[in-house]
């Protein structure tokens, strides 16, 4: 085992993995700054719209809940519930 663990550490990994690594890390990067821009675009909207704000995600896990007039609903999947 001691040898086996030596062999790995000292072997390179193949470029190919190297690639897609560094494809993996750029569309991370890509998306986090999306995020980003969705989010602070989401506020600004939220500070233009009177009695809506968002809240946390729906059971669907494909948007975040909408709450307008004491009721929470799902743009997406059309979930609703009364606060
Ligand atoms: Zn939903």
């Amino acid at each position: 085992m001691p040898r086996r663990r030596r062999s790995n550490s000292t072997t390179p990994l193949p470029q190919t993995v190297h690639r897609r690594l560094a494809a993996l890390e750029a569309e991370l990067t890509d998306n986090s700054r999306r995020v980003t821009q969705l989010e602070n675009t989401l506020r600004a909207v939220m500070r233009e719209t009177e009695n809506v704000s968002v809240g946390g995600p729906c059971v669907c896990g494909e948007c975040l809940l909408l709450v307008q007039r004491r009721r929470l609903y799902c743009p997406k999947c059309n979930y609703q519930q009364t606060m």
